[in-house]
Protein backbone atom coordinates (compact mmCIF):
# COMPACT_ATOMS: atom_id res chain seq x y z
CA UNK A 1 0.00 0.00 0.00
CA UNK A 2 1.44 3.38 -0.56
CA UNK A 3 0.27 7.05 0.90
CA UNK A 4 1.31 10.35 -0.05
CA UNK A 5 0.71 13.77 0.80
CA UNK A 6 1.36 17.08 -1.01
CA UNK A 7 1.69 20.38 0.63
CA UNK A 8 2.50 23.40 -1.18
CA UNK A 9 3.56 26.43 1.23
CA UNK A 10 5.67 29.84 1.38
CA UNK A 11 8.69 30.61 0.91
CA UNK A 12 9.40 32.09 4.54
CA UNK A 13 12.02 30.54 6.83
CA UNK A 14 9.33 30.58 9.71
CA UNK A 15 7.99 27.64 7.35
CA UNK A 16 11.16 25.25 7.48
CA UNK A 17 10.30 24.01 10.63
CA UNK A 18 6.58 23.23 9.85
CA UNK A 19 7.93 21.75 6.67
CA UNK A 20 10.28 19.55 9.17
CA UNK A 21 7.63 18.63 11.40
CA UNK A 22 5.03 17.55 8.37
CA UNK A 23 7.76 15.26 7.41
CA UNK A 24 8.53 13.89 10.67
CA UNK A 25 4.93 13.08 11.15
CA UNK A 26 4.43 11.28 8.29
CA UNK A 27 6.76 8.68 8.66
CA UNK A 28 6.20 8.19 12.13
CA UNK A 29 4.08 4.98 10.82
CA UNK A 30 7.19 3.42 9.80
CA UNK A 31 8.73 3.31 13.47
CA UNK A 32 11.80 5.02 12.61
CA UNK A 33 14.90 5.36 15.07
CA UNK A 34 15.39 9.03 16.46
CA UNK A 35 18.50 8.93 13.95
CA UNK A 36 16.81 8.30 10.98
CA UNK A 37 13.73 11.35 11.97
CA UNK A 38 16.77 13.76 12.73
CA UNK A 39 18.50 12.42 9.47
CA UNK A 40 15.09 12.82 7.55
CA UNK A 41 14.39 16.81 9.49
CA UNK A 42 17.85 17.83 8.46
CA UNK A 43 18.13 17.28 4.89
CA UNK A 44 14.46 18.54 4.54
CA UNK A 45 15.77 21.59 6.10
CA UNK A 46 18.72 22.12 3.94
CA UNK A 47 16.25 21.64 0.92
CA UNK A 48 13.74 24.32 1.84
CA UNK A 49 16.04 26.69 3.13
CA UNK A 50 17.87 26.11 -0.68
CA UNK A 51 14.72 27.18 -2.39
CA UNK A 52 13.94 30.30 0.11
CA UNK A 53 17.64 31.67 0.02
CA UNK A 54 18.75 30.45 -3.59
CA UNK A 55 15.63 29.55 -5.49
CA UNK A 56 13.82 33.08 -4.65
CA UNK A 57 16.47 34.66 -2.84
CA UNK A 58 14.23 36.30 -0.71
CA UNK A 59 11.39 37.18 -2.63
CA UNK A 60 8.13 35.19 -2.50
CA UNK A 61 7.45 31.90 -4.09
CA UNK A 62 5.77 28.69 -3.21
CA UNK A 63 7.52 25.52 -2.55
CA UNK A 64 5.80 22.02 -2.48
CA UNK A 65 7.25 19.60 -0.81
CA UNK A 66 5.72 15.75 -1.54
CA UNK A 67 6.30 13.05 0.85
CA UNK A 68 5.19 9.39 -0.32
CA UNK A 69 5.41 6.09 1.30
CA UNK A 70 5.80 2.90 -0.56
CA UNK A 71 7.10 -0.65 0.54
CA UNK A 72 8.70 0.90 3.63
CA UNK A 73 11.06 3.26 1.57
CA UNK A 74 10.12 7.25 1.59
CA UNK A 75 10.30 9.34 -1.28
CA UNK A 76 10.48 13.30 -0.91
CA UNK A 77 10.09 15.80 -3.18
CA UNK A 78 11.09 19.68 -3.05
CA UNK A 79 9.82 21.78 -5.28
CA UNK A 80 10.62 25.79 -6.36
CA UNK A 81 9.75 27.44 -9.25
CA UNK A 82 12.76 29.76 -8.77
CA UNK A 83 15.80 31.04 -10.65
CA UNK A 84 17.23 27.21 -10.75
CA UNK A 85 20.58 26.31 -11.26
CA UNK A 86 23.13 26.55 -14.04
CA UNK A 87 25.30 24.07 -12.91
CA UNK A 88 24.05 21.10 -11.02
CA UNK A 89 27.39 18.91 -10.65
CA UNK A 90 29.40 22.04 -9.31
CA UNK A 91 26.17 23.09 -6.91
CA UNK A 92 26.44 19.33 -5.86
CA UNK A 93 30.32 19.24 -4.57
CA UNK A 94 30.90 20.11 -1.10
CA UNK A 95 31.94 23.62 0.01
CA UNK A 96 30.87 25.02 -3.27
CA UNK A 97 28.33 28.02 -2.36
CA UNK A 98 26.89 31.13 -4.63
CA UNK A 99 26.70 32.76 -1.74
CA UNK A 100 29.78 32.98 0.43
CA UNK A 101 28.66 36.53 1.65
CA UNK A 102 25.86 35.11 3.07
CA UNK A 103 28.16 32.80 5.32
CA UNK A 104 26.65 29.92 3.81
CA UNK A 105 29.08 26.87 3.65
CA UNK A 106 28.24 25.21 0.64
CA UNK A 107 27.27 21.84 2.57
CA UNK A 108 23.75 21.12 2.40
CA UNK A 109 23.84 18.97 -0.58
CA UNK A 110 26.89 17.20 1.40
CA UNK A 111 24.37 16.74 3.98
CA UNK A 112 21.15 15.84 2.07
CA UNK A 113 23.54 13.11 0.12
CA UNK A 114 25.12 12.10 3.85
CA UNK A 115 21.35 11.71 5.82
CA UNK A 116 19.74 10.29 2.72
CA UNK A 117 19.95 6.56 0.82
CA UNK A 118 19.57 8.75 -2.83
CA UNK A 119 20.00 12.20 -3.86
CA UNK A 120 18.67 13.83 -7.35
CA UNK A 121 19.21 17.23 -8.32
CA UNK A 122 16.60 18.43 -11.16
CA UNK A 123 17.02 21.98 -12.22
CA UNK A 124 16.33 24.15 -14.87
CA UNK A 125 17.73 27.92 -15.09
CA UNK A 126 14.62 29.83 -15.14
CA UNK A 127 12.51 27.82 -13.86
CA UNK A 128 13.23 26.28 -10.71
CA UNK A 129 14.54 23.55 -8.68
CA UNK A 130 13.21 20.31 -7.64
CA UNK A 131 15.33 18.08 -5.52
CA UNK A 132 14.04 13.81 -5.15
CA UNK A 133 15.31 12.26 -1.60
CA UNK A 134 14.79 8.54 -0.38
CA UNK A 135 15.33 6.87 2.35
P1 LIG B 1 24.70 25.87 3.03
O1 LIG B 1 23.63 24.92 2.59
O2 LIG B 1 25.86 25.15 3.67
O3 LIG B 1 24.18 26.97 3.86
P2 LIG B 1 24.68 26.55 0.28
O4 LIG B 1 23.19 26.63 0.37
O5 LIG B 1 25.33 27.57 -0.59
O6 LIG B 1 25.31 26.59 1.72
P3 LIG B 1 24.24 23.94 -0.86
O7 LIG B 1 22.97 23.82 -0.11
O8 LIG B 1 25.11 22.73 -0.97
O9 LIG B 1 25.13 25.10 -0.24
O10 LIG B 1 23.91 24.46 -2.33
C1 LIG B 1 24.99 24.72 -3.22
C2 LIG B 1 24.61 25.77 -4.23
O11 LIG B 1 23.59 25.25 -5.11
C3 LIG B 1 24.03 27.04 -3.67
O12 LIG B 1 25.04 27.94 -3.25
C4 LIG B 1 23.23 27.58 -4.86
O13 LIG B 1 24.06 28.24 -5.77
C5 LIG B 1 22.74 26.30 -5.54
N1 LIG B 1 21.35 25.94 -5.16
C6 LIG B 1 20.98 25.01 -4.24
N2 LIG B 1 19.64 24.89 -4.17
C7 LIG B 1 19.13 25.77 -5.06
C8 LIG B 1 17.80 26.12 -5.46
N3 LIG B 1 16.71 25.56 -4.91
N4 LIG B 1 17.67 27.07 -6.44
C9 LIG B 1 18.75 27.67 -6.98
N5 LIG B 1 20.02 27.38 -6.64
C10 LIG B 1 20.22 26.45 -5.69
MG1 LIG C 1 22.06 25.17 1.29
Amino acid sequence: ETNEITLEFDSKSKNESFARMVVAAFVSSLDPTIEEIADIKTAVSEAVTNCIIHGYENEEGKITLKCKLDKNKLFIEIMDKGKGIENIKQAMEPLYTSKPELERSGMGFAFMEAFMDKLEVLSTPGAGTTILMEK
